[in-house]
């Protein structure tokens, strides 16, 4: 099964509905890594939520998200773009972490009382970027950005997920729904599509999405009854677009001495993505000490 993302109109086009199946991608991202569930389930949430913004993007539009928590040391980033490509990770203190530290904290206890999102739109070729923050007061990462959309784009907007783990703390299922009620829409609406979706098999983990939506609204519209149009399904992955050329300029601070540490013991200079937290590895010789 491959990641899917659905661009729907429901209630005779008054309500924008995007769908993502994005389980792939976030198993491949958040399995693997060694931390606590709390830190996966960070980085899954806001990985679905960039991935279902990418949904709203044209052309060379740009997202990126930054979800602090009150101790800021402790942010999640995520970026996505109009062709479905999505990346994002956590800081580096999530990984010093000690497991019976969170292990029974939720979401808001850890993100606390001050934490914030900021959004950054990057309008691409219409040339402007705006940049939009504001606090958590749901500190669960989903309701906080339905709150921020209603805020900035004054319309009712919802995000609603469904992530699912195993005994093993593994992720089993990554699904998102992101809905927005059109210019002239009732906002009674957004509250019946929630309630439809949830009584609906869109997001039972043996359900596979894109199937049942190629096989057309029709099949979906009447279990659902909310007047459903298709308009896309196209695929999302993850994709960063890091190298050695991209990091260089994080070893700018690097001083004259620092380099000659690691010609010294022959060693290349470790440097991680912050966007993905691929590591790569630049010989010293190439490196150009800062001032
Ligand atoms: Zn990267």
């Amino acid at each position: 099964m491959s990641d899917n993302l659905i661009r729907c109109l429901a209630f005779n086009k008054q309500v924008r509905v995007i769908l993502v199946d994005n389980t792939n991608l976030i198993q491949a991202r958040c399995n693997p890594l060694e931390t606590p569930k709390l830190t996966k389930t960070a980085l899954a949430k806001t990985l679905t939520i960039a991935s279902l913004i990418s949904g709203t993007l044209k052309d060379t539009q740009r997202i990126s998200l930054r979800v602090a928590a009150t101790d800021q040391n402790y942010q999640v980033l995520a970026e996505a773009d109009a062709e479905g490509n999505v990346r994002g990770f956590v800081s580096q203190p999530f990984f010093n972490l000690e497991p019976d530290q969170v292990e029974n904290m939720t979401l808001p206890e850890f993100f606390g009382e001050r934490g914030g999102i900021q959004v950054i739109k990057d309008l691409g070729r219409y040339g402007k970027m705006f940049t939009g923050v504001t606090k958590m007061p749901y500190g669960n990462i989903v309701d906080d950005f339905s709150y921020y959309f209603e805020q900035s784009e004054q319309t009712s907007s919802v995000f609603y997920l469904s992530l699912l783990f195993d005994e093993q703390n593994h992720i089993t299922l990554s699904r998102g729904l992101f809905a927005q009620v059109l210019p002239g829409g009732s906002e009674e609406l957004m509250q019946q599509l929630i309630d439809a979706v949830k009584l609906s098999p869109l997001f039972a983990p043996e359900t596979n999405l894109a199937e049942i939506f190629q096989h057309g609204a029709d099949s979906i519209d009447q279990v659902l009854a909310i007047d459903l149009e298709v308009l896309s399904i196209e695929p999302i992955q993850f994709r960063c677009n890091c190298s050695k050329e991209v990091l260089m300029p994080l070893l700018s601070s690097l001083t004259a001495e620092d380099i000659q540490w690691y010609i010294e013991r022959q060693e290349d200079i470790e440097v991680a993505c912050n966007m993905c937290g691929e590591k790569h590895y630049i010989d010293p010789h190439e490196v150009t000490p800062g001032t």
